[in-house]
């Protein structure tokens, strides 16, 4: 798929302001200005801040209370990163930092820097409308829109960011999507359908249809199985394997089997106290951080002897 670069005067990304999301359509090559004054440390990172998600020194709060500190992390382009930890330690939070969705929250603020491909989400003059098009979220409980149909709720974030011409192809958005969510065979027959009538993974996967019909590069999921049944988990998992080839994935789970099975690169959180703010114990390689941690907490935390 085709990537979308930020600069928001070079590549026309709209500032903050009303309608700026309705004329979102750059679509540019991943190449940047902002990239060259950021130099990484190792060719992994330059790699991630080139193309993925580079996260640098990011606080996230509640009004004073800090729940995330000091975190510093990358998420190469099209792979799965998986954060895990106990209940509490800002997984969730973190998460909705990367694509501006904390901040929603009244009193709640960020420090630091979440770059995709380069540039600064968080820059003065980025839209944060336009971020969540182009970093979409799964959340834990399927949340579509049960009285309109399931063709209507695949549209629904296209419908919202406007994008010219969206209504001559709504047919093949609606198709592309569905299919790319593993869900286009049970459902193509029965599009008008209200979206409440799909059971649970279905639901779930027709929320990822809805993330994906917009185009996004950066997909985040929320524990997205857990309200499910191991088959619907299962159906969700493998799609997370064919998504990654297009998309940037990453997931916070509970389930350690699951990060194991779905992941590329794991990142462990843990607090030292109640109270105390959550911050990355270490990232790494999947296989190799559940083989041979180089925490004492991350090994304990995997072995389940805490959380
Ligand atoms: P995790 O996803 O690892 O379970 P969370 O990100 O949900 O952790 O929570 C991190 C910390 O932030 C916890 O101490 C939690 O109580 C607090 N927190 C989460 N959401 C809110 C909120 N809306 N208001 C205030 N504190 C919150």
């Amino acid at each position: 798929m085709s990537v979308v670069s930020y600069p928001p005067k070079e590549h026309n990304i709209p500032t903050a302001g009303p309608g700026a999301a309705a004329t979102v359509t750059a679509v540019q090559p991943l190449r940047t200005a902002a990239l060259e004054t950021q130099p990484a440390e190792t060719a992994a990172e330059e790699a991630a801040a080139r193309d993925g998600l580079a996260v640098r020194d990011l606080n996230a709060y509640y009004g004073n209370f800090r729940a995330v500190a000091d975190v510093s992390i990358t998420v190469p382009q099209r792979s799965v990163t998986a954060f895990i930890g106990p209940s509490g330690c800002g997984k969730s939070t973190l998460l909705r930092t990367l694509n501006r969705m904390h901040e929603v929250l009244p009193g709640a603020t960020v420090s630091g820097s979440v770059r995709l491909g380069g540039v600064d989400l968080y820059g003065a003059d980025v839209d944060p409308v336009a971020v969540r098009r182009h970093v979409g979220m799964v959340f834990q409980r399927a949340n579509p829109f049960p009285s309109m149909s399931i063709a209507q709720n695949v549209l629904a974030g296209v419908r919202l960011n406007n994008r010219r011409g969206w209504r001559a192809r709504a047919d093949e958005v609606v198709e592309t999507s569905l299919r790319a969510a593993g869900l286009w065979r049970e459902v193509k027959d029965r599009l008008n359908e209200p979206g409440g009538s799909l059971s649970g993974g279905q639901q779930q996967r027709l929320c990822i249809a809805r993330a994906i019909a917009v185009q996004p590069q950066v997909l985040l999921m929320d524990e997205p199985c857990s309200a499910l049944d191991p088959v619907s988990t299962m159906a969700i998992e493998e799609l997370i394997a064919t998504l990654k080839k297009d998309y940037t994935i990453v997931i916070v789970t509970h389930n350690m089997q699951q990060a194991l099975r779905v992941s590329d690169r794991t990142a462990f959180f843990n607090t030292q106290d109640t109270g105390e703010p959550g911050r990355l114990v270490e990232m790494g390689d999947t296989q190799q951080m559940f083989s041979s941690p180089t925490q004492q907490a991350t090994a304990d935390y995997i072995a389940g002897r805490f959380g």
